[in-house]
């Protein structure tokens, strides 16, 4: 499965890599800030935001609790219109599935829009190793297949790269002879593609959201290329995962409501369609046949435990926007494909703790909460971390040598003289770790543990003597001063 990558590497050392790239840093700090402030612009304008997000988290409950009764009804009402369903329990049988149908219509060129689902699987990988061509017409996806590079954000996924590398990558290896200007990169690459959706035989694509009262699948895209990958194929294969489903067209509006403000600070993408089944008889454009792949893989064990809010998640990406680590280790710092506040409580879902990358990722929060406060769904996002947190110890998955260092600090904090000799122990010694200094800084990283933290914080060295003794010395002498002032007034007021 594809869902980690780059796992030679822990991911203390790729956030260490991603905190030294000072453009990855410029380019998420500027994307965060121009979302953040698109954003809050269009909140501010909407008369009830707020209601709005609670009648969206309301639907995904439902449709979560309700789940085998949707799923139902999505695939019922899609093969009356035509479409060819699979349900794939698994990466592995969505991808046997997808072999067939290329297998079946002797393919061997597809054209691809953006899709989270099929970057999750290793679609791409499956169907090169198959002998099949598959060309990303996403322009960012594009440039990540040019580059052999990953996705570093769920909506903005080459983020990290400048015009310039993306001009050069170009040149280097699909003979662009042009400037730096994205127009013409883009132009360049609009005439490089165009041949390409022609020729295919197969369109894959991903689904936003997929509509159960009429079976329909959703593409919200800002960017041509996904009309062209579902209309001139003749042949559609739409990926859809089982958290994607809303109940009906009225409940879709609710989402295009949030969604596209919730992403990217717009009002509407420049491109939404429906798509409901393949090309009708007097119909010009659409496949002639359409192929719905339906994916669990892992979603399933969400429902019923503390993570179910995790089937709310519409994948806007708004989390990674306002995301205070996400802007320090970018979205290749977590080395999984669903990178920042959601990836950390998905990821593990997905693949299990049993992935040491997996578990790693669930530190990678500092439980500030802006993430959940920004989620269109309301999802407790920092909340479900600290439960990942938990359960890895409840399970005894977390690092031992954590166990004796907590329940010393446990006895430490639960016993009073225990306290308060450690505190008297511990600023002599920390006299002599300071020199005689105020905070133990980063030339005190040597000492293990706690050198994680001051390699990057200060720690103030314990105060010479106890707050307690100081406010009751405090509180003396303003008992003192009160006394004086009132022996003042009483003279004055005798005189
Ligand atoms: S968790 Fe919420 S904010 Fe993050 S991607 Fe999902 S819906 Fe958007």
């Amino acid at each position: 499965m594809a869902i980690l990558y780059d796992t030679e590497q822990s991911l203390r050392e790729r956030a260490a890599k991603c905190i030294e790239d000072d453009f990855k840093h410029q380019a998420i700090q500027t994307a965060q800030e121009t979302f953040y402030q698109k954003r809050k612009a269009l909140v501010e304008e909407e008369p009830d935001w707020q209601g709005l997000r609670t009648t969206a988290m309301d639907i995904r409950d439902h449709v979560a609790k309700n789940l085998d009764y949707y799923v139902k009804q999505f695939a019922e009402n899609a093969s009356n219109h035509g479409v060819n369903v699979h349900f794939a329990s698994t990466g592995t049988q969505a991808l046997w599935e997808a072999l067939d149908i290329f297998e079946n219509h002797g393919a061997f060129k597809a054209v691809k829009s953006k899709s989270m689902m099929t970057e999750e699987i290793g679609l791409n990988h499956v169907l090169e190793e198959a002998g099949v061509e598959v060309i990303e017409t996403d322009c960012a996806e594009n440039i990540l297949q040019t580059a052999g590079d990953m996705p570093s954000h769920i909506v903005v996924p080459a983020l990290h790269h400048t015009r310039d590398d993306i001009a050069e990558l170009y040149r280097k290896k699909c003979g662009y002879d042009g400037d730096n200007v994205p127009e013409h990169i883009t132009h360049f690459l609009r005439e490089m593609l165009r041949p390409e959706f022609l020729s295919a035989q197969v369109g894959i694509r991903g689904c936003n959201l997929a509509v159960a009262e009429t079976g329909s699948v959703t593409l919200v895209t800002n960017e041509g290329n996904g009309r062209m990958v579902d209309t001139y194929p003749p042949v559609q294969v739409v990926f859809v995962g089982i958290d994607r489903i809303v109940p009906t067209l009225e409940s879709l509006d609710i989402f295009m409501a949030l969604l596209p403000k919730s992403a990217v600070g717009s009002k509407m993408t420049a491109y939404f369609s429906v798509d409901t089944g393949a090309r009708r008889d007097g119909e010009l454009d659409g496949p002639a046949e359409v192929h719905y792949i339906i994916m669990d893989n892992g979603r399933h064990k969400l429902l019923d435990t503390e993570f179910e809010p995790m089937m709310r998640c519409v994948r806007c990406g708004a989390c990674l926007n306002i995301c205070p680590v996400y802007r320090h280790i970018s979205g290749h710092g977590y080395g999984s494909i669903y990178p920042g506040p959601m990836g950390i409580v998905l990821t593990p879902e997905l693949v299990g703790y049993g992935d040491a990358n997996a578990k790693a990722m669930t530190f990678a929060c500092t439980l500030c909460g802006a993430c959940s406060e920004h989620c269109p769904v309301r999802i407790p996002i920092h909340d479900l971390v600290r439960d990942h947190r938990i359960e890895i110890v409840d399970t005894g998955k977390n690092n031992k040598v954590e166990v004796p260092i907590f329940k010393a600090m446990q006895a430490m904090w639960s016993s009073s003289p225990l306290y308060m000799a450690l505190m008297r122990l511990g600023r002599p010694v920390m006299n002599i770790l300071t020199r005689g200094g105020s905070s133990l800084d980063e030339r005190s990283a040597w000492i293990p543990v706690l050198g994680s933290w001051t390699s990057s914080r200060d720690f103030d060295v314990i105060a010479p003597y106890r707050f307690r003794t100081w406010l009751a010395e405090h509180n003396a002498a303003r008992a003192e001063e009160c006394k004086r002032e009132d022996g003042g007034q009483d003279q004055k007021g005798g005189a």
